[in-house]
């Protein structure tokens, strides 16, 4: 199909600096827990969004000095010459695809660890990190430290251009660096010409950014990454008041603005919490001010409104992260007028999560994000058919859903059987609750390319039993049957039930809320399940006007939303919406008007009036087709049906990323033969050693 004309000013070329992008995409710098401890990977995955079309392809935050060492978080290093070659590997991979390179230079001031390199943590003034509880702190920098770090920015730049890059970023954004820290009042308390008055807290990036220019400006665009507005009131930068001075003051300065809000939760925001296109308020006036081009972000999935954002002046470069995680390819499929190919990102912040947990990066739509090199696995091309199997599929919610994708793909024949009406299972009826409509893409997506597949066919309201699979004639059965919420409250805290839940009439389920059924107040929505569910349910509640408390085990409300960057933010909401909040207490009994909680410290008893309990504390496979299959093995030899497997939530319940990804895996690795290896590529930690310092061991 001929590219939509409207989309054309997408692919203008831009120039930035000395180097000219071929279009308007560019994804902006993104962690991906790979970084400098798996090269190769790294380089795969951002070779794979060159070849998708972003015109500039960035690193993560690359470290530039062991006083900047952001271990244990997995992110880039150019200490010294040795970490060229590993950042090579992705120039290489980048330039492949024409493509330019962009590196973003950080070094993190105070907000350093320093786990590994044993350095003492630098700031503008002696302070504490305010991110972390950790019992040490950052000193102030000297004119000494200022003129070292000025110089070993320097060197990176150099390193850098060595390396292959063509963008080389100065990052003053999300907090997490030394010019930001200098800008920011609250932790730049110096009384030299560093601190004080605005120029002077503007100096030291201004430097740095003079420095950087000189040093490689001739060759390399010098991109300045710099946060308008911190989401602080007068606490912090604000776009109308010192953001807007600073970008006024730099004005001419960089080659290119690459404008955001901070901090990273700010930035990141979930589709729970902010819609596309939600830090235009903050980041518009900057084309006002400066000639240099300007690229911005938003979670910006569709052609229209980026094209809405360069005709009314907002953006000229449409940065991405996260979208170009769900979809590296998102810029040759409007190139090729198939944008409704596009697999939006969901806004769900799994992506995050690798970051946090120092592994590789993961994504709930795409399911090869992280698995380029170790795995082979390609978004777009996907190896054809070996043999002539045929499979049915039993459950169409986000494994049955991907698995029938990824199986029709490759040119088999599929039969993909589902119970209810609707499709999509977990992700349909999630999609519901407030704030995650966005997430009924993972549903929309697949089922937009099922349907273009004539090999493919889609039962609903078929309800497949055991007799059933023997008959439809498929040689390999895929059993994705989901799971279902507990209502006996057995979870983390409790793996027995707990006593009273019994009283069927006042318990309810996550199912039983997200199908409709109503309850009477007062609430307990009692969560051990810690991510995102128990505090949107009692969200729900309390909009339907209900008394509601939400009890949990854990010290917070939805604690493994640390991990997405939601934590805070779900928190607040919860407490701002009049839902009353009891942590670090089991829920042990429910009489059917109170229920009993007991403190998981000292075992200390208290109560609380309860008409109605929720339970969001764990989830059981539906087993039951599995189970009654596993009778009659004989039958199915006889029907011919080499295998049954059970993948996703009903081999064990996990989030909807995993549940896309085993379906996925599944559709590629079916007829792998039986091994007890990783069943993916390695990186192994070198044998070789760095210098021997200067100054000796
Ligand atoms: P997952 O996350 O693993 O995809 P879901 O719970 O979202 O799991 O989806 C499982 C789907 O399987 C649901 O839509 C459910 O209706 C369907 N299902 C369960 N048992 C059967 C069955 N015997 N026949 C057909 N569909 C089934
Ligand atoms: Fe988007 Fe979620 Fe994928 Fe991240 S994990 S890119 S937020 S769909």
């Amino acid at each position: 199909m001929p590219r939509d004309p409207r989309y054309d000013i997408l692919f203008e070329p831009i120039k930035i600096g000395p180097v000219v992008a071929k279009n308007r995409f560019y994804q902006v710098p993104h962690c991906n827990g790979m970084g400098h401890v798996r090269p190769q990977s790294h380089a795969a995955m951002r070779g794979v969004k060159a070849e998708g079309g972003w015109a500039v392809v960035s690193t993560e935050e690359v470290e530039i000095h062991p006083s900047s060492d952001i271990s244990p978080y997995i992110e880039g290093r150019l200490w010294d010459d040795h970490d060229i070659p590993a950042l090579a590997l992705m120039t290489e991979a980048i330039h492949k695809h024409g493509a330019l390179a962009a590196i973003e230079l950080v070094h993190a001031g105070m907000n350093a660890p320093n786990l590994y390199s044993r350095e003492v943590a630098l700031a503008p003034s002696d302070i504490a990190n305010p991110a972390s509880y950790a019992p040490a702190q950052a000193r102030a920098m000297t004119k000494a430290d200022i003129r070292a770090y000025r110089r070993w920015h320097r060197d990176a730049a150099l390193r850098a251009r060595r390396a292959g890059f063509d963008i080389i970023y100065v990052y003053a954004g999300h907090s997490l660096s030394l010019p930001m820290h200098f800008l920011q009042p609250r932790h730049n308390q110096r009384t030299d010409e560093y601190g004080g008055s605005l120029s002077n807290r503007v100096r030291l990036l201004r430097e740095v950014i003079e420095d950087t220019k000189n040093a490689v400006g001739a060759d390399c665009a010098v991109a300045l990454r710099f946060a308008v507005d911190e989401l602080r009131g007068e606490d912090g930068i604000r776009s109308a008041g010192e953001g807007r001075e600073i970008v006024e003051m730099l004005a001419e300065l960089p080659d290119l603005w690459d404008v955001n809000v901070s901090d990273w939760a700010n930035d990141s925001k979930t589709s729970r919490f902010a819609p596309e296109g939600f830090q235009e308020d903050f980041v518009r006036f900057v084309k006002t001010v400066a000639t240099k081009p300007v690229v911005g972000v938003g979670r910006f999935t569709s052609p229209d409104t980026m094209v809405s954002q360069i005709r009314r002046g907002v953006l000229d470069l449409i940065g991405a992260a996260r979208p170009s995680i769900a979809d590296p390819f998102l810029p040759k499929k409007i190139e090729a007028g198939n944008a409704d190919d596009i697999r939006e990102c969901i806004g769900c912040n799994v992506c995050v999560t690798g970051d946090y947990t120092m592994t590789p990066i993961r994504c709930t739509q795409n399911p090869t994000m992280g698995e380029e090199w170790r795995k082979g696995w390609h978004p777009e091309t996907i190896p054809a058919r070996t043999g002539n199997d045929s499979f049915l599929i039993v459950g169409a919610g986000p494994t049955g859903l991907e698995c029938a994708r990824l199986l029709g793909r490759r040119g088999y024949t599929v039969y993909l059987a589902e119970a209810g009406e609707q499709l999509g299972g977990r992700v349909t009826r999630e999609a519901r609750l407030p704030g995650l409509a966005a997430w009924a893409r993972v549903r929309d997506y697949r089922l937009n390319q099922l349907n273009k597949m004539q090999n493919v066919e889609i039962y609903r309201a078929s309800r497949v039993t055991a007799d059933q699979v023997l008959d439809i004639g498929a040689t390999r059965i895929v059993l994705a049957t989901g799971a279902t919420w507990r209502r006996d409250g057995v979870g983390r805290a409790n793996t027995r039930p707990i006593r009273g839940l019994d009283r069927a009439a006042h318990v309810f389920t996550p199912e039983d809320l997200m199908d409709g059924r109503r309850l009477e107040g007062p609430v307990i929505v009692f969560d051990d399940d810690h991510y995102y569910l128990g505090a949107i349910l009692a969200e729900k509640l309390r909009a339907d006007g209900l008394a509601v408390t939400l009890v949990t085990p854990a010290d917070k409300v939805s604690a493994w939303t640390a991990n997405t960057l939601e934590q805070h933010t779900i928190q607040k909401r919860v407490l701002d919406q009049g839902i009353e909040v009891v942590t670090n207490r089991n829920m042990v009994e429910f009489d059917g008007s109170r229920v009993l909680l007991q403190c998981t410290y000292t075992e200390r008893q208290t109560e609380l009036p309860a008409a109605s309990v929720v339970t969001v504390t764990a989830r059981v496979p539906n087993a039951d087709l599995a189970l009654a299959l596993a009778d009659g093995a004989d039958a199915m030899t006889k029907a011919g049906i080499i295998s049954v497997s059970t993948i996703g939530d009903c081999l064990a319940p996990s989030t909807i990323a995993a549940a896309v990804y085993a379906g996925h895996r599944y559709a590629r690795e079916f007829d792998w033969p039986p091994s007890d290896d990783a069943g993916f590529r390695r990186e192994l930690p070198s044998a070789t050693a760095g210098d021997v310092p200067a100054s000796g061991i």
